[in-house]
């Protein structure tokens, strides 16, 4: 059981259904009622993250575990409502990226209601069952690693990662680092970054948030695992700033160099957060030991003004922005636990 409601703990022991495995979770109303928040930001209030970040590692604990029953508690539905129009936009796609290749959406996931199942006394019609299908690899509902596009970086799919972690790769041995005096092109293996303006001048007492917005909110630590995938390595670079270009017939966009503002004893301050970051939150696999990253200050024309280029080396193998690496989950002893790297990678790569 995963949860303390008296209603989730009475229905789901149904005895209508055959899945001996059963999970439950309660969402709140407002998150299925509601448009998606990203068309509805200012009125949502609840944190849509912590509660799909619980189903999806539900799911996929059932999922890797042979198979069950998820009870979805949504407090407040309306006996008549059978239309979970929200509820789907929310959940589908990414309950569809956890369907195996060569399988479907359709038979992996089937809805029911309780209350067609069984009629018990009050708020069974706030209940929709999720049977989840066994997945016949294994379901990882988030990699934690990314591949670069030359427009934007994405998930991999399970086979692609699994190739990568398999074989070696001819990577690049010298570093790679970029001069700016004529910006490279952004794509698969350069991208430009600017800065809020509380980020425009860095001294030691902004340092930490600093680096913290560059490493969450920029994606650094998702850039990073991108560009190492290049042969050469690449770019993320910090003080770039994209503006209009204008043609003729229609306008472009192109980068200018515009720096923020970093005093001298603040530039080794950069580098070592940076490190600490790389040795607290990063997974390199197989890790032969080699620094994942260096630093470049890059000098514009006025005093302490600077481009920081965090240059990413090539890896054969992968890296992963979580010390766990992927992200998948198993049941035991009736509790959700996560699937430890070493079990992931056995799974992973003896399905192949
Ligand atoms: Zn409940």
């Amino acid at each position: 059981m995963t949860s303390d409601c008296v209603f989730c703990a009475q229905y789901s022991l149904s005895t209508k259904l055959k899945e001996k495995l059963r999970l439950t979770i309660d969402i709140p109303l407002e998150l299925v009622s509601k448009p998606n928040p990203k068309r509805d930001k200012k009125t949502f209030k609840c944190d849509r993250s912590d509660i799909t970040g619980q189903f999806f590692k539900q799911v996929s604990a059932l999922r890797n575990s042979g198979g069950g029953a998820l009870f979805v508690h949504i407090g407040g539905l309306d006996y008549a409502d059978r239309n979970l129009h929200y509820f789907h936009e929310l959940f589908d796609k990414p309950l569809n990226d956890l369907v195996d290749e060569g399988d479907l959406f359709i038979d992996t996931f089937t809805f029911l209601w309780l209350k067609d199942l069984e009629t018990v006394e009050n708020k069974s019609h706030e209940f929709l069952i999720i049977v989840v299908r066994a997945s016949s690899r294994l379901s990882t509902p988030d990699y934690k690693t990314k591949v670069s596009t030359d427009h934007e970086i994405t998930q991999p799919s399970g086979r692609t990662l699994c190739e990568l972690l398999l074989k070696t790769r001819d990577i690049a041995k010298e570093d790679t680092v970029h001069e700016i005096d004529a910006l490279p092109a952004e794509g698969r293996s350069v991208q430009f970054k600017y800065v809020k303006s509380e980020f425009e001048k860095i001294h030691a007492s902004n340092i930490d948030d600093f680096v913290t917005y560059m490493w969450v909110s920029l994606r650094l630590r998702e850039y990073i695992t991108a560009l190492s995938k290049n042969l050469n390595g690449g770019s993320y670079f910090v003080g770039i700033e994209e503006t209009d270009n204008k043609f003729s017939n229609y306008v472009s966009k192109t980068f200018q160099r515009k720096g923020i503002q970093i005093l001298p004893e603040c530039k080794p301050l950069i580098q070592r957060e940076l490190d600490a970051k790389i040795t607290n939150c990063i997974k390199v696999y197989p890790d032969k030991g080699t620094p994942l990253i260096k630093c470049n200050f890059h000098n514009l024309q006025d005093e302490n003004v600077y481009v920081i280029e965090v240059a990413v080396r090539p890896i054969s193998g992968c890296v992963f922005y979580d010390r766990d690496g992927p992200e998948a989950y198993e049941l035991k002893n009736k509790s959700v636990e996560r699937i430890s790297f070493p079990v992931w990678l056995t799974k992973c790569t003896n399905v192949q």
